[in-house]
């Protein structure tokens, strides 16, 4: 039987280590016969993230710090250049100064709002905007958000304010491209323990709450989140845009402590 991602090739952002998100994703993906590159953030993280990528056949490794827009059109023209055309991206990256994912959001200063808004909203705008120009055949991109962008969550603070910038740009991006035939989703992942997480305060204490009052009772995993992400990416997913798709175990349509909780 034909696999889903068969013939499609696609671009991996936000690979650290496999506890990411990304590899989750990366996993459900090459299953279905998706040929996959990946971009990293720095030489670094090239030992770790590279056996992972060759595990599942994937050899295109690029550095890019999305901070950096010559970094990105170098990631881009380095696809160009191997593959012509793109048929889907997934943006796994966020970033916010530890100090402030904790405390009040009302201490937030200038320089991590702005930083957070960058690196973590504008990243998204400026990847859908080149890899786009590839997806001459149409395309699917996609992002990672929390609930935090809807209700107030513990420590979020301004990851927060700008998770909801990210879901709103989603729709705006999602009526621009939708005409050449270009998708472009969030998918909002309940609380998964990673490296990004763990500078989350009293993160353990979320995941607990999670599991304990989602309506499923438990918490997801990246392989959950990947599963949603090939229905996303792939055909199964056509009629969907400007979307965002929770894979949360339910927690959002939660409005009060389960009465069968226990206390933590
Ligand atoms: P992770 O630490 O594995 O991944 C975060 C990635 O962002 C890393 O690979 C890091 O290198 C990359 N990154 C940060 N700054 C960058 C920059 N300037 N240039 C390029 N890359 C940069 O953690 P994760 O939890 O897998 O995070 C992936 C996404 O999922 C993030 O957007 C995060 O907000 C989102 N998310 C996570 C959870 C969770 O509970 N873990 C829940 C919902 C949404």
């Amino acid at each position: 039987s034909l696999k889903l991602m068969e013939g499609k090739r696609g671009l991996i952002m936000g690979l650290a280590n496999d506890k990411s998100i990304a590899w989750g994703i990366a996993k459900a993906l090459a299953d279905q016969g998706a040929e996959l590159a990946f971009s990293y953030q720095g030489e670094a993280l090239l030992k770790r993230v590279q056996p992972l990528a060759a595990s599942i056949g994937a050899t295109e490794m690029v550095e890019c710090d999305v901070a950096n827009e010559a970094s990105l059109d170098a990631l881009f023209a380095r696809l160009e250049e191997v593959w012509g055309k793109l048929d889907f991206v997934v943006h796994a990256i966020g970033f916010s100064d530890k100090n402030e994912l904790r405390g009040r959001y009302v201490d937030t200063t200038a320089a991590n709002f702005r930083t957070t808004m960058d690196i973590s909203v504008y990243s998204f705008t400026a990847v859908v905007q080149r890899a786009s120009r590839m997806m001459t055949e149409g395309g699917s991109c996609l992002t990672l958000t929390y609930y935090g962008a809807e209700k107030v969550m513990p420590h979020y603070n301004v990851m927060g304010v700008a998770k909801a910038a990210l879901e709103a740009s989603v729709m705006y991006l999602a009526e621009d491209l939708g005409k050449d035939g270009i998708r472009v989703n969030a998918i909002s992942a309940g609380p998964i323990k990673t490296l990004a997480a763990s500078g989350i305060g009293d993160f353990r204490y979320i995941m607990k709450w999670n599991e304990l009052n989602s309506p499923l009772r438990r918490n997801v995993t990246q392989e959950e989140v990947g599963k949603s992400a090939l229905f996303l990416l792939s055909d199964l997913g056509s009629g969907t845009t400007g979307d965002v798709l929770h894979v949360d175990a339910g927690y959002h349509v939660v409005g009060m402590k389960a009465v069968d909780a226990p206390d933590i």
